[in-house]
Protein backbone atom coordinates (compact mmCIF):
# COMPACT_ATOMS: atom_id res chain seq x y z
CA UNK A 1 0.00 0.00 0.00
CA UNK A 2 1.62 3.29 -0.79
CA UNK A 3 1.59 4.90 2.32
CA UNK A 4 0.56 8.89 2.91
CA UNK A 5 2.79 9.21 5.75
CA UNK A 6 4.46 12.49 6.17
CA UNK A 7 7.54 11.02 7.45
CA UNK A 8 11.36 13.27 6.40
CA UNK A 9 13.96 11.73 7.55
CA UNK A 10 17.03 13.59 6.28
CA UNK A 11 18.10 16.86 6.80
CA UNK A 12 20.43 19.41 8.17
CA UNK A 13 20.80 22.45 10.44
CA UNK A 14 23.66 24.66 11.46
CA UNK A 15 25.31 21.82 13.36
CA UNK A 16 26.55 20.80 9.83
CA UNK A 17 25.94 22.64 6.81
CA UNK A 18 22.30 23.65 7.03
CA UNK A 19 21.68 27.04 7.11
CA UNK A 20 18.53 27.04 9.90
CA UNK A 21 18.84 25.84 13.31
CA UNK A 22 17.63 22.60 14.72
CA UNK A 23 14.68 24.72 16.05
CA UNK A 24 14.10 26.69 12.46
CA UNK A 25 14.21 23.62 10.67
CA UNK A 26 11.49 21.87 13.01
CA UNK A 27 8.94 24.87 12.74
CA UNK A 28 9.28 24.44 9.12
CA UNK A 29 9.09 20.71 9.01
CA UNK A 30 5.80 21.14 11.22
CA UNK A 31 4.53 23.75 9.25
CA UNK A 32 4.70 21.72 5.70
CA UNK A 33 2.94 18.85 7.68
CA UNK A 34 5.55 16.57 8.76
CA UNK A 35 4.32 13.76 10.99
CA UNK A 36 8.00 12.32 11.77
CA UNK A 37 10.95 14.22 11.69
CA UNK A 38 15.03 13.11 11.68
CA UNK A 39 17.95 15.69 11.61
CA UNK A 40 20.76 14.23 10.09
CA UNK A 41 24.16 16.37 10.08
CA UNK A 42 26.81 15.19 8.82
CA UNK A 43 28.77 13.32 11.32
CA UNK A 44 27.22 14.69 14.07
CA UNK A 45 24.96 14.36 16.38
CA UNK A 46 25.39 17.18 18.54
CA UNK A 47 21.55 18.51 17.73
CA UNK A 48 19.95 15.91 18.49
CA UNK A 49 18.53 16.67 21.77
CA UNK A 50 17.54 20.25 20.36
CA UNK A 51 16.54 18.62 16.93
CA UNK A 52 14.09 16.15 19.52
CA UNK A 53 12.81 18.72 22.25
CA UNK A 54 12.19 21.31 19.45
CA UNK A 55 9.73 18.13 17.79
CA UNK A 56 8.11 17.39 21.13
CA UNK A 57 6.97 21.43 22.22
CA UNK A 58 5.38 21.15 18.21
CA UNK A 59 3.82 17.84 18.68
CA UNK A 60 5.82 16.24 16.19
CA UNK A 61 7.24 12.80 16.22
CA UNK A 62 10.96 12.22 15.75
CA UNK A 63 13.97 9.65 15.21
CA UNK A 64 17.49 10.35 16.21
CA UNK A 65 19.46 10.64 13.25
CA UNK A 66 22.95 11.31 11.57
CA UNK A 67 24.74 11.31 8.03
CA UNK A 68 27.97 9.24 8.20
CA UNK A 69 30.47 10.04 5.51
CA UNK A 70 32.11 6.46 4.08
CA UNK A 71 34.65 5.77 1.92
CA UNK A 72 34.08 2.92 -0.47
CA UNK A 73 35.83 2.10 -3.61
CA UNK A 74 37.37 5.43 -3.75
CA UNK A 75 34.10 7.44 -3.41
CA UNK A 76 32.03 8.90 -0.84
CA UNK A 77 28.91 7.44 0.13
CA UNK A 78 26.76 8.73 3.19
CA UNK A 79 25.14 6.37 5.40
CA UNK A 80 22.41 7.60 7.04
CA UNK A 81 21.69 6.22 10.96
CA UNK A 82 18.18 6.52 12.69
CA UNK A 83 16.47 5.41 15.79
CA UNK A 84 19.69 5.19 17.45
CA UNK A 85 21.14 5.87 21.12
CA UNK A 86 22.36 9.51 20.85
CA UNK A 87 24.93 8.39 24.20
CA UNK A 88 26.32 5.65 22.87
CA UNK A 89 30.30 6.07 23.32
CA UNK A 90 31.35 4.17 20.54
CA UNK A 91 29.08 5.95 18.31
CA UNK A 92 30.11 9.18 20.17
CA UNK A 93 33.77 8.40 19.26
CA UNK A 94 33.36 6.66 15.82
CA UNK A 95 31.16 9.91 14.91
CA UNK A 96 34.68 12.21 16.41
CA UNK A 97 37.14 10.48 14.65
CA UNK A 98 35.42 10.81 11.23
CA UNK A 99 35.38 14.75 11.65
CA UNK A 100 38.69 14.72 12.94
CA UNK A 101 40.94 15.21 9.13
CA UNK A 102 38.42 18.04 8.01
CA UNK A 103 40.08 21.05 9.19
CA UNK A 104 43.09 19.90 7.55
CA UNK A 105 41.35 18.84 4.24
CA UNK A 106 39.72 22.65 4.08
CA UNK A 107 42.87 23.83 4.71
CA UNK A 108 44.04 21.53 1.64
CA UNK A 109 41.53 22.83 -0.54
CA UNK A 110 41.91 26.68 -0.22
CA UNK A 111 45.22 25.96 -1.18
CA UNK A 112 44.49 24.31 -4.31
CA UNK A 113 41.83 27.36 -4.74
CA UNK A 114 44.87 29.75 -4.39
CA UNK A 115 46.16 27.76 -7.20
CA UNK A 116 43.77 29.31 -9.43
CA UNK A 117 43.48 32.56 -8.19
CA UNK A 118 41.09 32.34 -5.18
CA UNK A 119 42.48 33.63 -2.46
CA UNK A 120 41.37 33.37 1.54
CA UNK A 121 39.07 30.64 1.14
CA UNK A 122 39.69 28.78 4.43
CA UNK A 123 39.11 31.87 6.48
CA UNK A 124 35.82 32.46 4.14
CA UNK A 125 34.34 29.31 4.05
CA UNK A 126 35.08 28.90 7.99
CA UNK A 127 32.30 32.26 8.73
CA UNK A 128 29.49 30.14 7.12
CA UNK A 129 30.65 27.25 9.51
CA UNK A 130 28.42 27.12 12.97
CA UNK A 131 30.67 24.26 13.88
CA UNK A 132 33.95 24.53 13.10
CA UNK A 133 34.90 20.60 13.16
CA UNK A 134 32.21 20.79 10.48
CA UNK A 135 33.59 22.68 7.67
CA UNK A 136 32.63 21.12 4.67
CA UNK A 137 32.40 21.50 0.98
CA UNK A 138 29.07 23.48 1.35
CA UNK A 139 30.89 26.39 3.59
CA UNK A 140 33.56 26.70 0.79
CA UNK A 141 30.78 26.47 -1.88
CA UNK A 142 28.68 29.93 0.22
CA UNK A 143 31.73 31.32 -0.05
CA UNK A 144 32.62 31.13 -3.93
CA UNK A 145 28.94 32.92 -4.01
CA UNK A 146 29.58 35.72 -1.93
CA UNK A 147 32.79 36.60 -3.59
CA UNK A 148 30.86 36.22 -6.91
CA UNK A 149 33.42 33.24 -7.98
CA UNK A 150 29.65 31.14 -9.00
CA UNK A 151 25.95 32.29 -9.40
CA UNK A 152 25.03 29.72 -7.01
CA UNK A 153 26.35 27.06 -4.91
CA UNK A 154 25.46 24.09 -8.10
CA UNK A 155 27.42 25.88 -9.92
CA UNK A 156 30.33 25.87 -7.42
CA UNK A 157 30.08 22.09 -7.55
CA UNK A 158 29.98 22.03 -11.06
CA UNK A 159 32.86 24.01 -11.70
CA UNK A 160 34.95 23.54 -8.50
CA UNK A 161 35.18 20.93 -5.19
CA UNK A 162 34.62 17.69 -6.94
CA UNK A 163 36.70 14.85 -8.60
CA UNK A 164 39.15 16.75 -11.25
CA UNK A 165 38.07 19.94 -10.89
CA UNK A 166 40.29 23.14 -8.65
CA UNK A 167 39.47 22.73 -4.62
CA UNK A 168 39.03 18.95 -4.78
CA UNK A 169 41.06 17.22 -2.30
CA UNK A 170 40.64 13.21 -1.66
CA UNK A 171 39.44 12.13 2.06
CA UNK A 172 39.68 8.83 3.49
CA UNK A 173 36.55 8.83 5.68
CA UNK A 174 35.05 6.22 7.68
CA UNK A 175 34.83 2.35 6.68
CA UNK A 176 31.18 1.17 5.44
CA UNK A 177 31.11 -2.11 8.09
CA UNK A 178 32.28 0.53 10.99
CA UNK A 179 29.76 3.09 10.12
CA UNK A 180 26.87 0.73 9.80
CA UNK A 181 28.16 -1.36 12.90
CA UNK A 182 28.45 2.18 15.30
CA UNK A 183 24.45 2.87 14.11
CA UNK A 184 23.59 -0.71 14.47
CA UNK A 185 25.45 -1.11 17.90
CA UNK A 186 23.58 2.17 19.66
CA UNK A 187 20.33 0.48 18.79
CA UNK A 188 19.46 2.36 15.67
CA UNK A 189 19.02 1.28 11.71
CA UNK A 190 21.66 1.94 9.02
CA UNK A 191 20.29 2.94 5.49
CA UNK A 192 21.98 3.75 1.83
CA UNK A 193 22.05 7.93 1.37
CA UNK A 194 20.89 9.17 -1.92
CA UNK A 195 22.14 6.24 -4.02
CA UNK A 196 21.78 7.82 -7.22
CA UNK A 197 24.11 10.10 -6.64
CA UNK A 198 27.29 7.71 -6.69
CA UNK A 199 29.26 7.11 -9.82
CA UNK A 200 29.33 3.61 -9.46
CA UNK A 201 29.10 1.26 -12.11
CA UNK A 202 26.54 -2.19 -11.71
CA UNK A 203 29.42 -4.03 -10.29
CA UNK A 204 30.03 -1.51 -7.87
CA UNK A 205 26.85 -0.55 -6.89
CA UNK A 206 26.32 -4.61 -6.17
CA UNK A 207 29.07 -4.07 -4.10
CA UNK A 208 28.08 -1.55 -2.39
CA UNK A 209 24.74 -3.22 -1.46
CA UNK A 210 25.82 -6.97 -0.90
CA UNK A 211 28.84 -5.07 1.69
CA UNK A 212 26.15 -2.96 3.32
CA UNK A 213 23.61 -5.76 3.75
CA UNK A 214 26.30 -8.51 4.85
CA UNK A 215 27.38 -5.74 7.44
CA UNK A 216 23.73 -5.40 9.04
CA UNK A 217 22.36 -2.20 7.34
CA UNK A 218 18.94 -2.44 6.98
CA UNK A 219 17.20 -0.04 4.23
CA UNK A 220 17.76 2.37 1.32
CA UNK A 221 16.61 6.04 0.68
CA UNK A 222 14.48 5.55 -2.46
CA UNK A 223 12.39 8.84 -2.66
CA UNK A 224 14.95 11.61 -1.69
CA UNK A 225 15.98 15.33 -2.91
CA UNK A 226 18.87 14.03 -5.02
CA UNK A 227 16.60 11.32 -6.89
CA UNK A 228 14.25 11.95 -9.92
CA UNK A 229 11.45 10.22 -10.34
CA UNK A 230 12.37 7.28 -12.34
CA UNK A 231 15.33 6.48 -9.82
CA UNK A 232 12.27 6.32 -7.64
CA UNK A 233 11.43 3.09 -9.39
CA UNK A 234 14.91 1.79 -10.01
CA UNK A 235 15.98 1.89 -6.66
CA UNK A 236 12.28 0.82 -5.53
CA UNK A 237 13.41 -2.39 -7.17
CA UNK A 238 16.82 -2.46 -5.48
CA UNK A 239 15.75 -2.47 -2.39
CA UNK A 240 12.59 -5.59 -2.79
CA UNK A 241 15.68 -6.98 -4.49
CA UNK A 242 18.16 -7.21 -1.40
CA UNK A 243 15.47 -7.26 0.86
CA UNK A 244 15.86 -3.75 2.62
CA UNK A 245 13.22 -1.27 3.73
CA UNK A 246 12.75 2.23 1.87
CA UNK A 247 13.18 5.69 3.13
CA UNK A 248 12.04 9.08 2.15
CA UNK A 249 13.92 12.00 3.10
CA UNK A 250 14.21 15.55 1.11
CA UNK A 251 17.68 15.96 1.95
CA UNK A 252 16.73 19.86 2.99
CA UNK A 253 19.84 22.22 3.98
CA UNK A 254 18.44 25.67 3.50
CA UNK A 255 15.29 27.83 2.09
CA UNK A 256 17.78 29.48 -0.59
CA UNK A 257 19.76 26.57 -2.05
CA UNK A 258 17.79 23.30 -1.55
CA UNK A 259 15.39 22.17 -4.62
CA UNK A 260 13.30 19.96 -2.44
CA UNK A 261 11.80 21.89 0.02
CA UNK A 262 11.30 19.77 4.06
CA UNK A 263 8.24 17.74 4.19
CA UNK A 264 7.35 17.82 0.31
CA UNK A 265 8.27 14.60 -1.09
CA UNK A 266 5.74 12.33 -2.88
CA UNK A 267 5.04 9.01 -0.95
CA UNK A 268 7.52 5.91 -1.11
CA UNK A 269 6.36 3.36 -4.17
CA UNK A 270 3.73 0.82 -3.11
CA UNK A 271 5.17 -2.77 -2.05
CA UNK A 272 8.05 -0.97 0.28
CA UNK A 273 8.62 -1.65 4.04
CA UNK A 274 8.56 2.11 4.75
CA UNK A 275 11.99 2.27 6.86
CA UNK A 276 9.73 4.00 9.77
CA UNK A 277 7.90 0.23 10.56
CA UNK A 278 11.04 -1.09 11.45
CA UNK A 279 11.88 1.77 13.62
CA UNK A 280 8.62 1.90 15.89
CA UNK A 281 10.12 1.38 19.21
CA UNK A 282 12.71 3.55 18.62
CA UNK A 283 10.18 6.44 17.84
CA UNK A 284 9.82 9.67 20.15
CA UNK A 285 6.35 9.90 20.31
CA UNK A 286 5.25 13.53 21.10
CA UNK A 287 2.55 13.27 23.75
CA UNK A 288 -0.63 14.46 22.20
CA UNK A 289 -3.89 15.94 23.84
CA UNK A 290 -6.40 13.04 23.08
CA UNK A 291 -9.34 12.02 25.43
CA UNK A 292 -7.01 9.04 25.63
CA UNK A 293 -4.42 10.65 27.64
CA UNK A 294 -6.43 13.09 29.25
CA UNK A 295 -8.53 9.95 30.91
CA UNK A 296 -5.13 8.50 31.55
CA UNK A 297 -4.11 11.98 33.44
CA UNK A 298 -7.07 11.92 36.20
CA UNK A 299 -6.03 8.43 37.57
P1 LIG B 1 31.64 17.32 2.35
O1 LIG B 1 31.05 16.45 3.42
O2 LIG B 1 32.49 18.42 2.89
O3 LIG B 1 32.33 16.53 1.26
O4 LIG B 1 30.42 18.10 1.66
C1 LIG B 1 29.39 17.37 1.07
C2 LIG B 1 28.17 18.24 0.95
O5 LIG B 1 28.30 19.09 -0.17
C3 LIG B 1 26.92 17.43 0.68
O6 LIG B 1 26.37 16.96 1.86
C4 LIG B 1 26.03 18.45 0.04
O7 LIG B 1 25.44 19.27 1.02
C5 LIG B 1 27.01 19.31 -0.73
N1 LIG B 1 27.09 18.93 -2.16
C6 LIG B 1 27.80 17.92 -2.69
N2 LIG B 1 27.64 17.88 -4.03
C7 LIG B 1 26.79 18.88 -4.34
C8 LIG B 1 26.22 19.40 -5.56
N3 LIG B 1 26.52 18.84 -6.74
N4 LIG B 1 25.40 20.46 -5.48
C9 LIG B 1 25.11 21.04 -4.29
N5 LIG B 1 25.61 20.60 -3.11
C10 LIG B 1 26.44 19.55 -3.14
MN1 LIG C 1 25.33 18.44 3.10
MN1 LIG D 1 24.49 13.10 1.48
MN1 LIG E 1 22.40 14.98 3.46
Amino acid sequence: MTSPFNADLHSHSTVSDGTLTPEELAARAKTNGVALWALTDHDEIGGQARAAAAARALGMDYLTGVEISVSFLHQTVHIVGLGFDADNAALVSGLRQTRGGREQRAREMADSLAKVGIQGAFEGALKYAGNHDLISRTHFARFLVETGVCRDTHEVFRKYLTEGKPGFVEHRWAKLKDAVAWITQAGGLAVIAHPARYKFSANEEFALFTEFKGHGGRAVEVVTGSHTPAEYISYADTAREFGLAASRGSDFHSPDESHTEIGTLPPLPAGLTPVWELLADRIQVTARLSLGAAALATH
